[in-house]
């Protein structure tokens, strides 16, 4: 696709979807009319097509994405690895080197059925590191991050505020497959999780989108559940974390494509 306009109508029509206030076509036509649609997501907002009339908007007019963020959240600043210690994780001084360790890592039962480790991938210096929970059959395969049916979205989503996936660094809690995809366990995100928090060390981004619950309560380090730990800046060891709901959820589920467009943009304005 390359004329202007087309790219455009790409654009508007990925901002419906994901919730966006409705935007009025100078010829009448508006994204959310019955030729732009691709699929079965028919937000609940759709209906007002109208300007003024925004049922999607549940909080407090237009300061809620203008002006004013969320109150503060929880603060989690777990202790650093003791550089003295034999610990090579909290050593490790690069991306790569955290890769290289996870290539080999035993530490819990994920390793016995995994096809390929998954670290992460992305810049090094990027400004956002999204966190989901766990590689996927397709990750698995590749040892890539998010390329599966969530990845595509969640690649769209970083797509609509303008963040390119390959300026992001995205990650997981586990670095290798849960069987069936299950929830990883209490122990084996215990034992992976200095991988990630030495990951965030090294990229040290501005701010921190936790997608879904696992990514949430682990950076944060509670038990509250996602609905109680939106919609608030969080920090983690200072930097401001955003919680989210994780892309697969919004596949099955896709009247949550609005709230988590309003928690990606007040990610994407806290990066500045
Ligand atoms: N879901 C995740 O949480 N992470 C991936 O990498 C893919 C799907
Ligand atoms: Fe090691 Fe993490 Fe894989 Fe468990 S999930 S084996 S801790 S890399």
């Amino acid at each position: 696709m390359t004329d202007g306009r087309a790219l455009a109508r790409e654009f508007l029509e990925q901002q419906r979807q994901l919730g966006g206030d409705p935007v009025i076509l100078p010829d009448g036509g508006t994204p959310g009319s019955p030729g732009w649609r691709p699929g079965s997501v028919e937000p609940p907002g759709n209906a007002a097509l109208t300007p003024g009339a925004s049922p999607g908007k549940t909080k407090a007019g237009p300061a809620q994405s203008d002006s004013a963020l969320p109150p503060p959240g929880l603060s989690y600043d777990p202790p650093g690895g003791d550089l003295f210690s034999n610990d090579p994780v909290p050593q490790a001084g690069s991306l790569e080197a955290i890769a290289q360790l996870v290539a080999t890592c035993t530490k819990c039962r994920l390793c016995e059925g995994r096809r390929h480790t998954v670290p992460g991938e992305g810049a090094a210096d990027a400004r956002l590191v999204v966190v989901g929970e766990g590689p996927g059959r397709v990750e698995d395969e590749t040892g890539r991050p998010f390329v599966g049916p969530a990845g595509e979205l969640l690649t769209k989503i970083l797509g609509a505020i303008e963040l390119p996936r390959e300026r992001v660094f995205i990650c997981n809690v586990v670095k290798c497959r849960p069987p069936e995809n299950r929830l990883p366990q209490f122990d084996e995100i215990a034992a992976c999780v200095p991988y990630l928090f030495r990951q965030i060390d090294i990229v040290k981004p501005k701010v921190i989108l936790a997608m879904g619950g696992t990514a949430a309560q682990t950076l944060l380090n509670t038990k509250q559940s996602l609905g109680a730990l939106r919609n608030l800046v969080h920090r983690f060891r200072g930097i401001p974390l955003i919680v989210t709901y994780h892309p697969a959820a919004l596949l099955r589920n896709p009247n949550w494509k609005k709230p988590t467009w309003d928690d990606v943009r007040i990610a994407r304005r806290l990066i500045g």
